[in-house]
């Protein structure tokens, strides 16, 4: 434990953002640099619980050595932390700048104060790690002479293939796009986590150890350009399906059809890949600027779009969500050590804000119709006030709105994997239409195929997909030895 009273003595102090308004300037990282005397006095307020509830499965999916690297932070033993880090976590430079922290939801010091700002050191300490040279390539002594073909280059398929890497697999990621990476490429925006500084450079990493990266593979049926999933299968020793959860959940309601309406992974790829290709100079994506722009649907993608939206220079902003407003405290059945279900204010809410001086969220609202102007696209979108009602939204008579509107972006989440690809393996899929395959097994109905990540589990978290990714590696290594000493 760093300091025995560090926790009565000591308040949370997060590490700080860059000015909401400045920020949105460009496309860059939010983040400030690491102020590390701070970061010492925040690793001094963890308590290194006796049952450290903060790696426990409600804290952390991937169980961090939190309490270990909190002490030597605070101990100024920064490699040694950064082992610790690497022992449960391939790449904590992906967490530590986009992960929700249900860590510092379970962290006990949360009971009575303010959680330790576990996120923060996380970052602190891989950043330093690469500042510092720590973090090299090191690839296996010896190979196994296995193939293992992973499809889906996002944090599962690549968490697997560093971990089957590392066993002395030859493992080869085909990934259908034309970069390496899944949504930490082409789905959270750059000013959350940098593409070439940070996802890049991992993947750099990942090729000089050896894993082998084809991009611009789109794996299904063998028509359409696609490459056969069935030739992959009969010269692959395993199969790790990590394709994501990529079918989005749309809004068919009248007006549709009309331009200025977009999936939300529309409007966030195309500006990523532009801004990456030729800094937004070739046209290449769906500008919001001077548009009057409403985002459907909270949660992470609608916080990106909002974010992207106000860098674009939109006229203004707002984000319906359907459910109502959540507590500002926990509510009784969401107790500790469980994630909060509150209200909280992200990134691009906080730059909204900043820019038009109010809160975009309206909540508890339902979109019934897109309106379209004398020029044929779209100019508005009218609403109605719902109420929640024994599980059931209700409509609230007379609560009928119209609002401006030249572009809206849908993010109201994700129904699942696509299937092309398991169709022609005959792969089975659960109620939800994921891939079939236990937690914890990953095996899918097909012999020697395995699945892993928002494809199995449905939309979630990068962490989550990193877990699966490993458990599956695991279970692959297993499958093809006999046993494995992978975690
Ligand atoms: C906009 C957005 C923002 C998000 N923000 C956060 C956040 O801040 N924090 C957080 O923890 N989580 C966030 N998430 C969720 C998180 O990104 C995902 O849970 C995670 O990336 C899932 O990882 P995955 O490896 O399972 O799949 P993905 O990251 O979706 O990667 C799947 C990859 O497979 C490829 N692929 C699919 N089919 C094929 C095929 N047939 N052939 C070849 N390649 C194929 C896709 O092109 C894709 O690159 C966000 C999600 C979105 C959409
Ligand atoms: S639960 Fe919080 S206080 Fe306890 S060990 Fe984990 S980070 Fe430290």
């Amino acid at each position: 434990m760093g300091k025995v009273t560090g926790f009565m003595e000591f308040d949370r102090e997060q590490a700080p953002h860059r000015d909401p308004v400045e920020r949105t300037l460009d496309f860059k990282e939010i983040y400030t640099d690491h102020d590390q005397a701070r970061l010492a006095t925040q690793g001094a307020r963890c308590m290194d619980c006796g049952v450290p509830f903060c790696q426990s499965n409600d804290g952390c999916p991937i169980h961090n050595l939190i309490p270990e690297w909190n002490d030597l932070v605070y101990r100024d033993q920064w490699r040694e932390a950064l082992d610790r880090l690497h022992k449960t976590n391939n790449f904590p430079e992906f967490t530590g700048r986009v992960c929700p922290a249900p860590c510092e939801g379970s962290c006990v010091l949360g009971i009575t104060d303010p959680a330790v700002t576990i996120k923060n050191i996380e970052m602190a300490i891989i950043d330093r790690g690469f500042a510092e040279g720590w973090v090299i390539a090191n690839p296996p002594s010896e190979r196994t002479g296995k193939k293992i073909a992973v499809v889906g280059s996002g944090p599962a398929g690549l968490a697997a293939a560093d971990q089957l890497n590392k066993a002395g697999h030859t493992v080869t990621v085909y990934e259908r796009a034309d970069r390496i990476g899944g949504l930490l490429m082409y789905g959270i925006p750059n000013m959350k986590l940098d593409k070439t500084e940070v996802v890049d450079r991992r993947v750099e990493l990942l090729r000089k150890e050896g894993v082998v990266f084809e991009t611009g593979a789109h794996i299904a049926d063998g028509n359409d350009g696609t490459v056969d999933t069935r030739r992959l299968y009969d010269e692959s020793d395993a199969v790790l399906l990590a394709t994501g959860a990529t079918v989005p959940r749309d809004l068919p309601i009248p007006g549709r059809e009309l331009p200025g309406v977009h999936f939300a992974m529309e409007y966030l790829t195309a500006n990523t890949k532009s801004l990456l290709d030729s800094n937004l100079s070739d046209g290449e994506y769906i500008s919001a600027k001077d548009k009057d722009v409403i985002v459907i649907g909270g949660g992470d993608t609608g916080t990106d779009c909002i974010g992207t939206a106000l860098r674009h220079g939109c006229r203004s902003l707002v984000n319906f969500e359907l459910f109502p407003q959540p507590p500002t405290d926990r509510a009784a059945d969401n107790p500790w050590p469980t994630w909060p279900r509150i209200f909280r204010t992200d990134y691009g809410h906080q730059e909204a804000a900043a820019r038009f001086n109010d809160d975009p969220r309206v909540y508890a609202i339902s979109s019934t119709e897109f309106v379209a102007g004398d020029d044929g696209r779209l100019c508005g979108i009218r609403t109605v006030d719902v109420e929640l009602k024994d599980g059931k939204f209700e409509n609230i008579e007379g609560s009928e709105r119209e609002w401006k509107a030249s572009l809206v972006l849908l993010a109201m989440g994700f129904l699942g994997p696509e299937h092309p690809i398991s169709d022609a393996l005959g792969v089975e899929y659960d109620p939800r239409s994921n891939y079939q395959a236990e937690y914890g097994a990953y095996q899918t109905s097909v012999p020697k195929v395995f699945a892993a990540g928002d494809c199995r589990r449905g939309q979630s978290l990068v962490v989550r997909a990193i877990n699966e990714g490993r458990e599956a590696a695991r279970e692959i290594d297993r499958f093809l030895m006999g046993s494995s000493l992978l975690p």
